[in-house]
């Protein structure tokens, strides 16, 4: 048996910072990064045979839990027909109208059309910016801080999630130009997009948003907002790119879309993680107008060789069967005990925090007011979470090693699941009472 410090002296050696994706590296939380083996329901195990209830999910795919039986047998089914073709199959066409079905809302015309998958969420958003530049014929898009969408060039200024766990404002290797082409605003700030629409309206392609942000913390959007936010970018002939590829199928079987409080018209939205069961798979989708502009009927180029690959249209065709109102109830039920112990167990000890919810996605932030955007989400006291994280993994927890994070909730969250997690609190939250800023 190795350890989790060998294997990760040993992944040093053969990968940058032992790692294939930034945040797993445990910088920003002062610890090793644990090695895993294997996983089932809402357990993971690490190669020195100890084992997690986990809240990363695999940064929100295995909603259902790990290695859920049927995912697992339709994968293995669909494998033994053939690992792909990099020809049509029937099941991509199956999943592609699933995805257009379910996103819906009452009263309000589907927004997805058509639908084209790819294989990760980068590229479903790279994807949809490029369409939006060649519908509206315009250059510029506007994002806002805080948000993450992917790594591609144009969409890692001011990014969340490891990029704001790193504390980089963008990445070196981005060309200046490219740069330019998007303007970065704050979050829940309507005079900030009334303003960038007044100045540079004509030039400006699309405004891409997470539906509802989760990589800055989760950071609710304001009432109204994505709703006031379509209406500014149509009245001036942009695009809205609504990003639901951490949200989709996650907070509830239509997005953020079916539950935001206020109902609104996307262009074009983003899927991922969910959609994908587990295997890299992610889409875009909108009106037959737009996406219809995508190669091979337009001229918007996009493709992919494992694109549609009939194992992961197995694994997210199954995945989202398996969503049904029971599985929401379930996962919304667990987020709910956990976001209330944690809550409690931190009020006990003492700690400022507010706890931030978008329906169940849900993190910690210790700041006394509930942040609002990127720059009130920096100001907290973000040196109590490597504490509070350490705290809970030694007792058999594993949570998100960034405090910029969603906490991600499954299916197969269980009582016994859910009561070893709220038991690890309050050893956690005095941990985070005791931490200092140094
Ligand atoms: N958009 C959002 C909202 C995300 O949370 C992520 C990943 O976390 C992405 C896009 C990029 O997806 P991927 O990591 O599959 O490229």
């Amino acid at each position: 048996m190795t350890t989790n410090a060998q294997e990760f002296a040993r992944a040093r050696g053969a990968m940058p910072g032992g790692v294939n994706s930034p945040v797993r590296a445990f910088g920003s939380v002062h610890e090793t990064p644990r090695f895993f083996v294997s996983a089932s329901g809402p357990y993971v195990t690490d190669v020195e045979g100890h084992e997690y209830v986990d809240l990363v999910g695999s940064w929100g795919p295995a909603i259902l839990g790990h290695a859920h039986p049927a995912v697992v047998k339709a994968v293995q089914d669909a494998a033994a027909h053939g690992l792909g073709f990099g020809a049509s199959t029937p099941g991509e066409t199956e999943l592609a109208e699933l995805i257009a079905a379910r996103v819906s809302r009452d009263g309000e015309a589907k927004p997805v059309e058509r639908v084209r998958l790819v294989s990760t969420g980068t590229e479903a958003t790279m994807t949809a910016i490029r369409l939006a530049r060649g519908a509206t014929g315009r250059d510029l898009i506007v994002k806002f801080a805080g948000h993450y969408h992917g790594h591609s060039d144009g969409l890692l200024a001011e990014a969340g999630s490891g990029v704001a766990t790193l504390a980089m404002p963008g990445s070196a290797g981005v060309p200046a130009p490219i740069a330019a082409q998007t303007l970065v605003i704050a979050y829940n700030d309507l005079d900030a997009v009334r303003e960038v629409f007044a100045a540079r309206g004509d030039d400006i392609a699309a405004v891409i948003v997470e539906a509802a942000p989760a990589n800055m913390g989760i950071v609710p959007p304001a009432d109204g907002f994505n709703a006031a936010l379509a209406d500014i970018a149509h009245a001036h002939g942009a695009l809205l790119i609504l990003d639901e590829v951490l949200t989709g199928f996650r907070v509830g079987p239509a997005g953020w879309y079916g539950i935001d409080p206020v109902a609104f018209s996307p262009d074009l939205i983003t899927f991922g993680k969910v959609v994908g069961g587990g295997l890299p798979l992610a889409a875009l989708g909108g009106s037959a107008a737009l996406m219809d502009l995508l190669a091979p009927l337009g001229p918007v180029y996009q493709a992919g060789t494992l694109s549609g690959n009939p194992l992961a249209v197995a694994a997210g065709r199954t995945t989202l069967d398996h969503l049904d109102d029971a599985a929401y109830a379930r996962i919304d039920g667990a987020a709910t005990t956990i976001a209330d112990a944690a809550a409690s167990a931190l009020s006990d000890a003492g700690v400022t925090h507010v706890v931030q919810r978008s329906g169940n996605l849900f993190s910690i932030q210790f700041a006394a007011e509930a942040p609002t955007d990127y720059d009130t989400v920096k100001a907290q006291e973000a040196f109590r979470y490597p504490p509070f994280f350490r705290a809970m993994l030694a007792q058999g927890v594993s949570l998100p090693p960034s405090v910029f994070e969603a906490w991600f909730v499954s299916a197969a969250h269980d009582g016994t699941a859910v009561s070893r997690i709220v038991e690890a609190l309050p050893a956690a939250a005095r941990a985070a009472a005791e931490a200092t800023a140094d």
